[in-house]
């Protein structure tokens, strides 16, 4: 069985979006990563810090998942990571409107000793230091480092992190990240100049435009899936990323061709998450659902053409 080590924050969240308006909720880089990551034949841990406010249901669905919480410190007297955000009317944009920091302001990350070796890191969104710490503890050098991280880094950790990405295989970050992190609008530009800063692939995710990946020469698109109803995009790049790591740590397959496929996993993952206000979606997902809408990607994306 493959291993997946899971760095990111495990967060509350207040979200509005044209559809309504939520108190705190379940979130967080790394719980929406873990959900992801639990559709796969996998054994994943979390390394992350949450506050003696954070409820033990919520630590109970995470370890119904599978998912080995003994790296999860939780601080006594400490608040969790709280992120507030509002969309925008066309759902593919927001603003962040709070980042309380929190217990993750001192986090010094411990991986666990049973998950040192790894098959897939999988780097989540929290701060730079933290995922290069994780990188440091690890006893044999992963298969797979993967690192997703967002503007709010850039903004506030720009040489550390560029620090980490120097270290990983595969950056996934969105459009607008990807142009603030190179100053290139060009996607294609950016990609190669991100390329030229360490990892071997790029993951360019474009909301409901889906994602793109690129390795040397080559490049790979897959579409998001036209759904009917998008009620919340919040972890939707999380997800897509524990999709993406989930399958390649439980395929152990790094070629490119295998990467495609992690690709079109992340997308269908992502695909459920939008659908529902925070983790609502992600937690009673069905593996033959998931399936499905696998067949409906194969359908909307092939076709048959004389060349
Ligand atoms: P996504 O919609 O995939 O970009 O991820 C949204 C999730 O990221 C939310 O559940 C937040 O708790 C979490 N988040 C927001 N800001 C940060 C940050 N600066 N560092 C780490 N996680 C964050």
């Amino acid at each position: 069985m493959g291993k997946l080590l899971i760095v990111g924050t495990v967060a509350f969240d207040a979200i509005e979006t044209p559809f309504g308006k939520t108190d705190k909720i379940l979130g967080g880089a790394a719980t929406f990563i873990g959900l992801a990551a639990s559709q796969f034949d996998v054994d994943s841990a979390i390394v992350s810090v949450v506050g003696e406010d954070f409820p033990e249901e919520y630590l109970n669905l995470l370890t119904s998942k599978n998912i080995d919480l003994s790296s999860l410190e939780i601080v006594k007297g400490g608040k969790t990571f709280f992120w507030e955000g509002k969309y925008h009317n066309d759902l593919n944009s927001r603003d962040t409107i709070t980042t309380e920091l929190n217990v993750l302001a001192d986090f010094n990350p411990v991986v666990p000793e049973n998950f040192k070796d790894a098959n897939v890191v999988m780097l989540g969104n929290l701060h730079p230091s933290v995922q290069m710490s994780v990188i440091k503890q690890m006893d044999k050098k992963p298969d797979l480092i993967i690192l997703d991280t967002m503007n709010f880094w850039m903004d506030n950790a720009l040489e550390e992190l560029k620090g980490v990405i120097k270290e990983i295989d595969i950056l996934t970050i969105n459009d607008e990240e990807a142009r603030q992190l190179t100053g290139e609008y060009s996607l294609v530009k950016a990609a190669s100049t991100i390329l030229k800063m360490g990892p071997k692939y790029l993951v360019i995710k474009k909301g409901e435009h889906g994602a793109l990946l690129f390795h040397d020469d080559k490049v790979f698109f897959a579409p998001a899936l036209p759904l009917e109803e998008v009620f919340d995009p919040t972890g939707a790049g999380d997800t897509f990323a524990g999709g993406f790591s989930g399958y390649l740590a439980a395929t152990k397959n790094t070629s490119f061709n295998n990467l495609k496929n992690a690709v079109i996993h992340g997308s269908n993952l992502a695909s459920f998450s939008v659908e529902k206000f925070g983790t609502e979606r992600m937690e009673n997902l069905q593996r033959d659902e998931v399936n499905k809408r696998l067949h409906q990607f194969k359908t909307l994306t092939q076709f048959d053409i004389e060349l």
